[in-house]
């Protein structure tokens, strides 16, 4: 994956960022895309984004390091620009190959473009905080879509609802085995 050349992301990009985390998560994140953090450091959410999403886990009492996180495309898009219909099509072998081996209980889509590579049209606004069962690659899958972190970071005022939703995440990952 490191030397993937499947799209043009290949020609700008520092570095992939594959993902990082517990080859046994429960729990897979999956946001959008590496921004300039991740490019230079090959890392997924070692920015802002990733200190709250480092706060929200540690809020459920659960280590960063005991979940799976990953992105639907693995190299940055130029400018921070939103992913491209023909770039997100072409990373999602390496997604659902990582769902396929790691089989995480839940896989938290985080905003719309995660979610949209689970179920085509689904708007997050909709169906962030509910579990949603889908048929993912031959198998069932649940999903339990959230915001991605730089939305709730640009309007704070989603925060407590936030919260809440990954309070019931944790509550759904102590009851799964
Ligand atoms: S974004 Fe994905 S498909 Fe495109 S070059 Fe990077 S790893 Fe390969």
């Amino acid at each position: 994956m490191v030397r993937c050349t499947r799209c043009d992301l290949s020609l700008s990009r520092t570095k992939v960022v594959p993902g990082a985390g517990s080859q046994q998560a429960k729990l897979m994140l999956v946001g959008e895309a590496p921004g300039a953090n991740e490019d230079r450091a090959g890392v997924p959410f070692v920015g802002a984004s990733g200190k709250l999403l480092n706060a929200m886990l540690e809020k459920i009492g659960i280590a960063r390091e005991d979940v799976f996180i990953a992105n639907v495309v693995r190299c940055r898009p130029p400018e921070n620009r939103n992913p491209k219909p023909q770039e997100i099509r072409a990373c999602a072998g390496w997604l659902s190959e990582q769902i396929r081996l790691i089989q995480p209980r839940l896989v938290a889509p985080l905003g719309r473009y995660a979610l949209e590579h689970f179920i085509a049209g689904g708007k997050i606004t909709r169906l962030q905080g509910q579990v949603q069962r889908i048929d993912y690659a031959g198998a069932s899958l649940s999903l339990f879509p959230l915001f991605h972190p730089a939305a709730v970071l640009r309007a704070p005022d989603r925060r407590p609802q936030y919260e809440e939703h990954f309070g019931r995440l944790g509550a759904l990952l102590k009851k799964a085995k």
